[in-house]
């Protein structure tokens, strides 16, 4: 298959251009595009041959359902079984924008948009590109971040384009995505409701509007959570990482750079090259093979916007061990650790 590749202004999109995309979407096609957070691979959610292909694609399992994409708020409505109060203040507040919402379902959403589960989870995002291509496509358009399953989720259309190319339609280069961690997953299906997966919208900012909102034990796990505790299979799956291995190092600043420090001469030691992600405030105390800031531990979002970029770009100087820093767990830095907790699959260091 020959990927087609439209480059598009990401504030004022080419009509033209987006709707040779929404054709594609309309005829069963996978189209990958540019949201606010990562970049997605789109399908029509309403059509099942075509969400499989996008599995397929991807190479992903199965029981790891997508999320569906809207530009309204009315067009929930037709996908779901009840819109509750809570879910309405969410949406009001919180949409367009970096938060998905997981509701039981209605019957016109087939069983390959909800990987089989009674629910269904639904975001609005606020990328121009995103918005326009949901537009004109004229339906909700399913779409897990638009990598090959397993590896760092894209923040720019060559991160897909290394992944994908030759296996999807068409990606819509609209730049760099900028929020760059996934959104926040909250299931308002349950009581009280559950926060799933930490992402772009803040757990402190959710509760405030919620009230009573609970965190699901593996948002902050340090090691693998047993299957039958996950409330959407998907949260199991092997997620985020490189082909190095890596390590993060917690604890306070002082202590962790002193860890990686001698993590860091006991590789050198081994004739193992070795990657430091550290932070603007922390990255001259390093002499390692490679040593990158992820960003200022004063502004969390720069760390979440690079995280990403900078696990493929470290493993693509072919380093063999990356020892990342902690950040605090709060803001958007719950969503960064649980990301790299991940990639390290739970290889953590106390400091
Ligand atoms: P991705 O699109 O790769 O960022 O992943 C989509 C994620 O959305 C899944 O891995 C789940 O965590 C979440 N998700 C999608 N559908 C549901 C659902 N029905 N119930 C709970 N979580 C869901
Ligand atoms: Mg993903």
């Amino acid at each position: 298959m020959n990927t087609l590749v439209l480059k598009v202004d990401p504030d004022k999109p080419d009509a033209a251009k987006i709707e040779v995309a929404a054709q594609i979407i309309k005829r069963g096609g996978l189209v990958a595009f540019p949201t606010e957070t990562v970049y997605g691979l789109g399908a029509d959610a309403l059509n099942g041959e075509a969400v499989l292909r996008l599995f397929e694609a991807k190479k992903r399992p199965l029981d790891n359902p997508p999320i569906l994409h809207v530009a309204e708020v009315r067009d929930v409505y037709p996908l779901v079984a009840e819109v509750s109060q809570k879910a309405e203040q969410l949406m009001k507040q919180f949409w367009p924008g970096p938060l998905t919402v997981v509701f039981k379902h209605s019957a016109i959403v087939p069983k390959e948009s909800t990987a089989g589960l009674d629910t269904v989870a639904i975001r609005m995002p606020k990328h121009p590109v995103a918005a326009a291509l949901i537009r004109q496509s004229k339906r909700p358009i399913a779409a897990p971040s638009a990598n090959l399953s397993g590896k760092p989720s894209p923040t720019t259309a060559q991160h897909v384009y290394e992944d994908l190319n030759g296996r999807i339609d068409a990606i819509i280069d609209g730049g760099a995505a900028d929020i760059g961690v996934e959104s926040t997953v909250v299931d308002l299906s349950c009581d009280p409701p559950l926060l799933l997966r930490p992402g772009g919208t803040p757990f402190e900012a959710l509760k405030a509007v919620l009230g009573d909102l609970q965190l699901h034990p593996f948002v902050q796990a340090e090691s693998e959570i047993p299957v039958e505790k996950a409330r959407s299979p998907g949260m199991m799956h092997k997620h985020y990482a490189p082909k190095a291995q890596v390590m993060i190092v917690e604890g306070n600043v002082e202590a962790v750079i002193g860890k990686i420090k001698q993590l860091a001469a006991e590789y050198k030691e081994k004739n193992a090259k070795v990657a430091v992600l550290a932070t603007d405030e922390t990255q001259a105390a390093y002499r390692a093979y490679v040593v990158r800031s992820m960003g200022s531990r004063h502004n969390l979002s720069t760390v979440a916007s690079s995280l990403f970029r900078l696990l493929r770009e470290v493993d693509a100087e072919g380093v063999d061990v990356i020892l990342a820093e902690s950040v605090p767990q709060e803001g958007i830095g719950l969503a960064v650790m649980n990301r790299l907790r991940k990639a390290s699959g739970y290889h953590i260091i106390k400091a």
